[in-house]
């Protein structure tokens, strides 16, 4: 059988799909001279490939089926295997309808969007799989039809899966180059899994409502990375498990094994800050730790408690992030605005935090009631927003109890003008280790916060009163 795994392109915006917001995917359509610049930088540096077709490749040519990647063209083929989102839904189903009409293979739906809402994809589809894909298509590569909503259970033993399979995409990748300062390469680098779930509660997040927390061995990783030396030379590894140091034994010896084989790779991963300590990362530094990333969300403890959130103590949280800068650890971290409990004067203190902070990189985003979470649950009487794809962690989806859409926009805006449109910005970047330059780059710091203050001030004038 002749089987296409299809990962579409969006038609506009920057999307991830994949493993981003658990696979409800994001869109981020710039709406400022700065979001325009954050855009075109995830387009060079974030294009990733899907580790969920990956590991559906190896699943299909392990029953020795030929396996072939897509992203839009429609070569004859006896199935297609596409990648949902919540994002860009109706381009998948359109596209769907189309590969049915002119090719007549038989097109399947799999991840998280498909599994929570499969009636966005039934109408366009010979079958929707409900739940982690794997055992699903473990069942096409054997011969059976597969056919209308497919339940698939979780995988058990994530051992007991093959090694995600590289082979059929990789003439098609673009070339990755080194660009200084940025520690992943032009075009991207290579996802890898080492386990699947979260173990933690927090309402409103995608990662743990599809199936439960369940970690890979080292000796399965390893193998893995083996495989990438071996293919792809020294690839850069970007780990998408949402908590990858969850167990600090594990991914010490994951290191230990790392250095020991003589692989000689880099690697980023993500996690929460307090799954780390400097012992650690100095462990995983030599391993080829290159960037981390990890989930701030807001500078209110308290607001965190309320959605399930265990906080990490400020001073570890700097801690951390100082230690990474040492070490030359790129730093990334995540915030979400428009909680129940933000104001306007929350907000500009979550953003005041990232700045203090001193990651080298932030990303915020709204807060989202995404379908089948805990915080839909609680939302879905304020949810005005009848567009799935509107879920793109970027656009005001319910009424915010004391703060509108346009000034959450806003504020969003703003949180991205305030963190890269600042002197100290470059410091960080060039790890400008001296006090003195330190001190003068806060009080130019200063200065630019004051500019953005007042054209806010203007701005919002002009647009709060509409
Ligand atoms: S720590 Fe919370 S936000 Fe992060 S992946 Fe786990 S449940 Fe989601």
């Amino acid at each position: 059988m002749r089987v296409m795994l299809v990962d579409l392109p969006a038609r506009d915006g920057f999307v991830s799909k994949d493993t981003i917001a658990g696979g409800y995917g994001s869109r981020l359509v710039p709406f400022s001279r700065v979001t325009r610049l954050v855009s075109e930088c995830k387009r060079r540096f974030h294009e990733v490939p899907s580790v969920q077709l990956a590991q559906l490749a190896a699943i299909l040519t392990r029953h020795g089926h030929d396996v072939i990647w897509s992203r839009g063209e429609l070569p004859r083929t006896d199935a297609a295997i596409v990648l949902s989102s919540l994002v860009d839904h109706r381009h998948e189903a359109v596209w769907a309808d189309e590969c049915r009409r002119r090719t007549g293979a038989h097109v399947g739906f799999v991840g998280l969007a498909a599994s929570k809402l499969p009636e966005l994809f039934r109408s366009s589809a010979d079958f929707v799989v409900i739940g982690e894909p794997d055992a699903a298509i473990e069942r096409l590569a054997r011969g059976e039809a597969l056919s209308g909503v497919v339940t698939s259970p979780p995988v058990p033993d994530l051992d007991a899966l093959p090694l995600a399979q590289w082979d059929a995409l990789e003439a098609r990748r673009r070339a990755r180059r080194v660009v200084p300062l940025m520690p992943r390469p032009y075009g991207g680098g290579i996802p890898v899994l080492a386990s699947r779930g979260c173990p933690e509660f927090c309402t409103y997040c995608p990662h743990r409502i599809l199936a439960g927390h369940r970690m890979r061995s080292v000796g399965h990783i390893v193998a893995e990375l083996e495989a990438l030396c071996a293919r792809f030379g020294h690839p850069y590894v970007i780990f998408r498990d949402p908590l990858f140091t969850e167990d600090r034994d594990r991914v010490l010896a994951l290191a230990d094994a790392i250095l020991t084989r003589g692989l000689t790779l880099r690697f980023e991963c993500e996690t929460r800050l307090d799954r780390l300590d400097a012992p650690l990362l100095d462990a995983l530094h030599r391993a080829g730790l290159r960037a981390i990333s990890f989930g701030v969300e807001s500078v209110s403890p308290e607001t965190l408690r309320r959605v399930g959130r265990r906080p990490t103590a400020d001073p570890h949280q700097r801690a951390i992030v100082d230690h990474c800068r040492r070490r030359g650890i790129v730093t990334a971290a995540f915030y979400v605005l428009g909680f129940l409990q933000d104001d306007w004067a929350s907000i500009a203190a979550t953003i005041d935090y990232a700045i203090a902070l001193g990651s080298s990189f932030a990303q915020f985003k709204l807060l989202t009631p995404y379908p089948a979470t805990p915080l839909w649950k609680q939302l879905a009487p304020r949810v005005y927003e009848r567009d799935w794809e509107k879920f793109d962690g970027f656009t005001p989806t319910f009424e915010h109890p004391s703060l509108s859409a346009r000034e959450l926009r806003f504020l969003l805006g703003a949180a991205y003008t305030r963190f890269y449109v600042r002197p100290s910005l470059l410091s960080t970047w060039a790890r400008v280790p001296t006090r003195s330059v330190r001190s003068v780059m806060r009080w130019a710091d200063g200065r630019v916060a004051a500019r953005h203050a007042r054209r806010e001030f203007a701005t919002m004038s002009r647009t709060v009163t509409c």
